[in-house]
């Protein structure tokens, strides 16, 4: 028989890596509450048509990266390929966009997304995304306050120095349509130069040849018209003022006039966080403001400015830095040895101590085994403490207390004196 096995680019998180994504969503959900952002949910499947409306028909997501498929009923369904447009959707469902007096709205998601991609370091079919929205404001101090979130989050995860940041400004519809027409001119003019992808764009979607991971094709791009030189006032003054907010927060940046998004909704500002510290897979943040999006599926004119992170692409440069907290994986910090007839003591000491320091992870153990074999168990939970509960001690309210990593000697104690050890 075949063996059973998951998905090709589905990867099963183990708990031996769990704690780094538990460490990770824990702080990212403090950051961005800290700055007044509230959860959302929404599923993980829906209509394939909500996602050609926002995505873009021709982008690499929707011409060849989504989950499509019938349902039962012969319904065109896709796994989410990233959670924008279910926000949107579900905003607009809802109508929590227009009925709160000022049409303000500020959320974040957490999960999976899937992509059909040639999976890699950093590059999964189903992968993790945090996103963050902002709805109704369109004044740049609203990008602004997502890129200082942003930094925030780097400086308390400890990584920092180890990504930077570079901002574009896409500019209104109109000036990108400028901007488009004086590309494709320069482009067509030196068409047989482009790799093989980026002529199939040329005719589809140019803007997405400037992110061209072709040499020939980049040098080419040298020479090629500036994005800076066709923007609106408006946006110039928008993505000025960006920059000053930025500068005033000390958040450092790039202006990276070739940064486009691969997704279609974008105006105005667009950025990413980057790191070279992960090979080819080095966007670890990226995001943009997509004014026109909440009209453009059904809604009121609504400006709005959001990003997602790759939780994969985050867990492994924290890994890389060695920037997770120490002892962050083991099992147990305190480890119960249960020897002999005591079981029943061994639950009540067990429930005291979690009763008494709520925050300490206490392992009983069960099953019985020799005082060797518990011990063993112990070591391999990380614990720092062993108590011993033997037959001697439980009769006579006693416990004793062994130090794994410290030359502190072993004591016996009473159990009532149990929690003056770890408080
Ligand atoms: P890339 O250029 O790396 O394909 P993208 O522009 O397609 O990225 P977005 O759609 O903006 O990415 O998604 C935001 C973030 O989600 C990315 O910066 C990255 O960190 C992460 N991400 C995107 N696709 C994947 C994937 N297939 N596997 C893991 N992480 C991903
Ligand atoms: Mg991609």
């Amino acid at each position: 028989m075949k063996k059973l096995q998951a998905v090709k680019g589905m990867n099963d998180l183990l708990p031996a890596d769990s704690p780094y994504w538990q460490y990770l969503e824990a702080t990212i959900t403090d950051v961005v509450q800290g700055y007044g952002f509230q959860e959302i949910r929404f599923p993980i499947l829906e209509a394939t048509e909500l996602f050609k409306r926002s995505i873009g028909e021709v982008t690499d997501i929707v011409e060849k990266e989504m989950y499509t498929f019938l349902d039962r009923n012969d319904e065109s369904v896709t796994l989410r390929p990233e959670g924008t447009a279910s926000c949107v959707r579900a905003c607009e469902q809802h109508q929590l966009l227009y009925n709160r007096g000022t049409i303000a709205q500020k959320l974040w998601y957490m999960g999976p997304m899937f992509r059909y991609e040639k999976p890699q370091k950093g590059r999964l079919r189903q992968f993790h995304q945090i996103g963050v929205e902002a709805y109704g404001i369109a004044s740049a101090d609203a990008d602004a306050e997502l890129l200082i979130m942003t930094a925030r989050l780097w400086k308390t995860l400890g990584i920092d120095d180890a990504v930077e940041l570079q901002i574009n400004s896409l500019g209104t519809n109109e000036a990108r349509a400028n901007f488009r027409a004086a590309l494709v001119d320069f482009l067509s003019a030196n068409e047989a130069k482009l790799d093989e992808d980026s002529q199939r764009r040329l005719a589809t979607n140019p803007l997405r040849i400037l992110d061209s991971k072709d040499a020939d094709t980049q040098a080419l791009l040298a020479d090629a018209p500036d994005l800076a030189d066709f923007l609106d006032d408006e946006s110039r003054e928008h993505f000025a003022l960006l920059q000053r907010y930025l500068t005033a927060a000390g958040v450092k940046f790039t202006v990276n006039t070739r940064l486009v998004r691969g997704l279609d909704y974008y105006s105005r500002t667009v950025f990413e966080w980057v790191t070279n510290r992960l090979g080819a897979q080095g966007t670890v943040c990226a995001g943009g403001r997509y004014d026109g999006l909440v009209a453009q599926l059904g809604g009121q004119n609504t400006p709005a400015v959001g990003f997602a992170m790759g939780l994969e692409r985050l867990v492994l440069l924290v890994q890389e830095l060695n920037a997770f907290p120490k002892d962050i994986s083991r099992a147990a910090d305190v480890y119960l040895l249960a020897l002999g007839n005591v079981i029943p003591e061994a639950f009540a000491l067990t429930e005291q101590l979690r009763e008494q320091a709520p925050h300490l992870r206490v392992q009983m153990n069960t099953g019985a085994g020799s005082f060797k074999s518990q011990m063993k168990k112990a070591e391999r939970s990380g614990a720092d403490v062993v108590l011993i509960l033997g037959e001697d001690e439980a009769s006579a309210g006693e416990v004793t207390v062994k130090y794994l990593r410290s030359d502190e000697p072993q004591q016996t104690i009473q159990q009532q004196q149990i929690n003056q050890i770890f408080v």
